[in-house]
């Protein structure tokens, strides 16, 4: 059998180009990092190759002993990373994503139709809670059941909980969502649980984006307040594209948590787990173990409160005022300018991040505001120096953004792109294919 090099020349050249890419720019987005590359390896390994439908020992296929012995791992390996004990949390390790995995829980824990409250898309929210237009259910998850966003309070830029208990008193979901997108603070996890209890619906903490600080202890602790908990494991957390489910184990709400999870994932909506994620999982699960681990997480939020500061010094209009968390959300229409834009004359100079809505805004299609995420260039050695500098070059690529007759050439950010691509760049961890 022929090395990809070899069998398909095309296919090797778009990942060199890809990696050459990944190498030189500055990557900001905040869903985005550098997976380890022991996590590539197990994800580029022969578990690729064989089924495994059902869960440890209940298997629907022969041959699974060591996959089954993989995949315990990795469930004991979750638990522990999230200091959770094994009598009264399970977990799934399945799903093949965090959309999936969402799409999971309601499955077990709602029948069609019923009602549930996530936070509004536009103020931060995850499509995956639902999402609808006056026109149209974009999201399955309005398609399939009845959704109702809560939202932000525009004045403070936080999750305005006085509201989302006026509305869940009206509205009487089965299930609240806490957790986003781009919400740059924690969540009030108490007030939640409060309001969920008042209405007798299931509390759910999707912590996609901040798996790896609720890990590492940085951010607060959502197992205590929360009936499930779903995260991706490819952002703060640097695992492999994947999902998890986390549930407690226990019958809430007439529901036994833990089999209608497992029959949600499995026969409800997936059939063969992905053995090479679960590896790389396993792998990335034993790093979020480790004091570096911890350490590499306490850099990631003081990285970006050095961000946040430096762009209110340079006159930015941060939501919230600033951020407890790894990402940043600055708001553009006070300097008569758009995200998109914004983020278009970045890309040019080799700078990724995304363009966001940002509360208040009219329309969606051109949001007013930029997201900045700091895990992926913590991965890669920067520090709160090197994030004053990005904050610098964002600002002067929004300078050229407001004054289109300044070009991009000669600038001192193509310099600093220079460096980044230069041997003096941290090569600690360098992007693997
Ligand atoms: N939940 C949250 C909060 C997210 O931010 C995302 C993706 O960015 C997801 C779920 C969906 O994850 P995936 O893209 O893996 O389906």
């Amino acid at each position: 059998d022929n090395g990809l090099s070899e069998a398909d020349p095309e296919v090797r050249g778009i990942i060199e180009r890809e990696k050459e890419r990944q190498f030189k720019s500055l990557e900001l987005i905040a869903s985005e990092n550098f997976a380890y590359r022991a996590v590539m390896e197990a994800v580029g390994s022969c578990l690729t190759n064989k089924y495994s439908e059902g869960l440890p020992g209940k298997r629907y296929y022969g041959g699974n002993e060591h996959i089954d012995e993989l995949e315990t791992l990795c469930q004991k390996r979750a638990l522990d990373a999230f200091h959770l004990d094994g009598k009264k949390w399970g977990v799934n390790v399945q799903p093949l994503s965090g959309s999936p995995a969402n799409f999971e829980v309601y499955t077990a824990v709602l029948k069609p139709h019923d009602r549930l409250m996530g936070l509004d898309l536009s103020h931060g929210g995850h499509l995956s809670h639902g999402f609808m237009t006056p026109k149209r259910r974009v999201s399955g998850t309005s398609i399939y059941f009845e959704s109702m966003s809560y939202r932000l309070n525009e004045s403070t830029g936080l999750v305005d909980y006085d509201k989302l208990e006026e509305m869940a008193d009206r509205f009487k979901p089965k299930l609240i969502i806490a957790g986003a997108s781009a919400y740059p603070r924690d969540f009030d996890y108490p007030r939640m649980r409060k309001i969920a209890d008042a209405v007798g619906a299931f509390l759910m903490m999707d912590m996609a984006h901040i798996s790896g600080l609720v890990a590492a202890s940085v951010l607060a602790n959502p197992f205590d307040y929360c009936d499930i908990v779903t995260t991706t494991t490819h952002k703060s957390l640097r695992g492999p594209r994947g999902g998890m489910i986390f549930f407690k184990k226990d019958t809430v709400l007439g529901v036994d948590l833990e089999s209608a999870i497992n029959n949600a994932v499995f026969p409800g909506l997936q059939g063969g787990p992905h053995n090479h994620t679960i590896g790389g999982l396993a792998v990335c699960l034993k790093y979020a173990q480790s004091p570096e681990f911890k350490a590499y997480q306490n850099k990631v939020v003081s990285n970006c409160r050095a961000l946040a500061s430096r762009l209110t010094e340079l006159g930015y209009k941060l939501v919230s005022g600033g951020s407890d968390n790894h990402l940043v959300l600055v708001d553009l229409r006070p300097l008569g300018i758009d995200g998109a834009r914004v983020e278009k004359i970045l890309d040019m100079a080799s700078i990724t991040l995304n363009k966001n809505s940002v509360p208040g805004d009219k329309s969606a299609v051109v949001p007013g505001g930029i997201r900045i995420g700091s895990p992926a260039m913590t991965t890669r050695g920067f520090t709160e120096k090197e994030f004053i500098a990005v904050a610098d070059y964002i600002h002067e690529g929004v300078q050229i953004t407001i004054d289109a007759k300044r070009t991009v050439s000669g600038s001192k950010l193509q310099d600093f792109m220079r460096f980044v691509a230069s041997p003096e760049f941290s090569q600690k961890d360098r992007v693997s294919d």
